[in-house]
This record gives C-alpha cells, sequence and structure tokens, in this order.
C-alpha cells in the first residue's frame, strides 16, 4: 500500500526544523531513518500531514565521549554504534545491543533517536540506553528540556515528546572508570525483534557496585527498568548469592504476555537467566577494563 498524501520538508538547519515541526503541530512528524516512520505510513497506521526530514542538517551525527559522558547525536545510526571504539570496555551495554538490532539495511539507515521516540516496548536501545541511565535532550519553540528515559517512555509508542519537539541528543552519563555491561537478546531468527532482551550496565566502586541499570526489552508495554533488582545491587559484593537474588528480581519486574515468541513463564524465565549471565559478564568486562 502507498502511504497517504503528505507535504515533505528537508530542512537544513534545527531552526528551520523547528520552525516547520511548529507550523504543523500535531499533523507534523520528524523523519529519521524511516525505518518505522515509513512502514507504518504505508500500512496507514500512521498518516502525518508533513514530514520533515532532517537527514540533510549538518553535524546531527556525532557521537563522542567528553568528561560527562557519551553524547550520542540524533542522526546516529544504529550502525555508527556498530562501528564504534568509544561504546566497547565501560559502555559495552550499547556496543552488544547495536549489531542485534535488525540486519545490516535497517542499521545503515536507522537512528538511535528515533528509535527512542518511536518508543517501541520491542526496541533494543530503548532497555540498553535506560539501563545506562541516559536522557535525552529534546528541543522545541520554548528551548531545550532534559528527559530521563524513565519519563521519556509513556507506553507502547508513546512518549512523553511534544509534536513540536525534535530529539537533538542522547546524553549517558560517565559510568566511572570501572564500569562494564552487555546486552542479551533472544530472537527466533537473525535479525528478529527480540522475544526477550535483558540489558545489564554495572559500575564498581571500592571493590562493589556503586550504580547497577537493569532493564528489560519485550517484557512490558514500554522498555522496563528492574529497580528493586538495581536497589539489591547497590553497594553489595558482586557474588553468587546476591546475582541470583538480584536475576530473581528482574524476572519479577517483568510483565511479559504468551504470545507467538513464546509462553509469559518462558520469557519471565529467559529475564532471570540473562540477568544472571549479563551481571557476570559485566563484572568480568570492569575487570577486563581494569588492566
Ligand atoms: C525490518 C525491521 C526490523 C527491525 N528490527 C528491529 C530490532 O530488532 N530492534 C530494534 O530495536 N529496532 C528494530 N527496528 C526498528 C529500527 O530500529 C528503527 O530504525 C527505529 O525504530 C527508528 O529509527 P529511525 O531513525 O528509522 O526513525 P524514523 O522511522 O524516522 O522515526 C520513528 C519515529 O521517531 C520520530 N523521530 C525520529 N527522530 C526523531 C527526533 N530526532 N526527534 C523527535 N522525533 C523523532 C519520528 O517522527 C517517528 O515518530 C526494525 C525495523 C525494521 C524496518
Amino acid at each position: 500500500m502507498y502511504p497517504a498524501r503528505f507535504e515533505y520538508h528537508a530542512p537544513t538547519s534545527v531552526d528551520e526544523a523547528l520552525a516547520l515541526l511548529e507550523r504543523y503541530g500535531d499533523e507534523g512528524k520528524v523523519l529519521a531513518g524511516g525505518q518505522s516512520l515509513i512502514p507504518l505510513m504505508k500500512l496507514r497506521f500512521a498518516s502525518p500531514g508533513a514530514l520533515v526530514d532532517v537527514n540533510r542538517i549538518q553535524g546531527l551525527d556525532t557521537l563522542e565521549e567528553g568528561p560527562e559522558g557519551l553524547t550520542i547525536g540524533p542522526l546516529v545510526r544504529h550502525r555508527d554504534c556498530e562501528r564504534s571504539q568509544t561504546l566497547r570496555g565501560r559502555y559495552g551495554v550499547l556496543a552488544d545491543a547495536a549489531p542485534q538490532i535488525s540486519d545490516p539495511i535497517v542499521r545503515n539507515l536507522g537512528t538511535v533517536a528515533g528509535s527512542l521516540a518511536h518508543a517501541d516496548p520491542q526496541g533494543d536501545w530503548g532497555s540498553a540506553l535506560l539501563a545506562a541511565g541516559a536522557e535525552v535532550e529534546a528541543t522545541g519553540p520554548s528551548g531545550t528540556r532534559t528527559i530521563g528515559l524513565d519519563d521519556l517512555f509513556q507506553g507502547p509508542f508513546t512518549t512523553s515528546l511534544e509534536p513540536t519537539e525534535l530529539v537533538t541528543a542522547v546524553r549517558v552519563p560517565d559510568p566511572g572508570p570501572r564500569a562494564g555491561g552487555t546486552y542479551l537478546k533472544l530472537e527466533r531468527k537473525v535479525g528478529d525483534f527480540a522475544t526477550v532482551g535483558v540489558a545489564v550496565h554495572v559500575s564498581f566502586a571500592n571493590g562493589t557496585v556503586g550504580r547497577a541499570g537493569i532493564a528489560l526489552t519485550a517484557v512490558g508495554p514500554r522498555s522496563i527498568r528492574a529497580t528493586a533488582a538495581e536497589e539489591a545491587l547497590a553497594g553489595a559484593t558482586l557474588d553468587d548469592d546476591t546475582i541470583r537474588h538480584a536475576a530473581e528480581l528482574a524476572a519479577q519486574a517483568a510483565e511479559p504476555r504468551s504470545d507467538h515468541r513464546g509462553t509469559a513463564d518462558y520469557k519471565r524465565s529467559v529475564v532471570r537467566v540473562f540477568t544472571e549471565r549479563g551481571l557476570r559478564k559485566a563484572a568480568a568486562a570492569a575487570r577486563e577494563e581494569e588492566r
């Protein structure tokens, strides 16, 4: 099916894009990689009156590390993350998530910011970046605000972004000198959306866990933070008992539903196993970083 009629604009500056978004209000949509929006338009699940294609704006594709952490520009593609050396090691949760997203075509075009704005509960970046404690910088007619991902994700395909706002950066805080993480994804075949995904990101301080981030993909109406598990880990030594306890709490945080990908019990059990595995891998990665 063809999309419904729409106006197309390709601004060359953020100011121009913002003016267009303000002009069209609810009728306007940002077009980034188009890997979610275009299929929705073709199926007529979305029929925006105007597309504001941001791909011709220079300088939005920066992926860089500074003293405060990572900045991921709104045109950073999944592929850029997959190839980035910066994401390896302390940001391993992001490095491990990137190559598991779909196939090379989608990864070449799809953006990190677009994935967050799309807010698919099966999206891999949602939980990977929740675990990493990321925030988005959203710029609109009245300036720029920072939104934590807990507040960004409101429900399936729903965020707290205004239609007049553009995500102008995703920011990931520096996890400190000793940190590690991973993203584990169960998929029916390579390139599939997750049956279950678990993101683990741990910072260590003085031999114990400083901050732990654990977030879950595809087991609820939005990407879920396993807050009780994170709290159980903070300040603890990452021994077997602690890992098993945290994994149990993560499984309890999941809200899976039975579907063609598996039963709710099966998915909950995968969350438990992946959290255990992820914590062990994060601890090993942090030890490796220390060398
Ligand atoms: C076949 C296929 C398989 C896929 N498999 C996976 C998978 O396994 N895992 C996974 O995580 N994802 C998967 N995806 C989704 C893919 O990752 C998309 O790239 C991503 O969801 C959206 O990014 P995009 O840049 O393409 O956004 P677009 O499609 O351009 O936009 C998506 C939404 O975000 C909004 N938007 C985009 N950028 C901004 C911005 N800067 N500010 C404000 N709003 C913005 C748009 O207006 C739109 O509402 C798959 C997609 C396809 C087509």
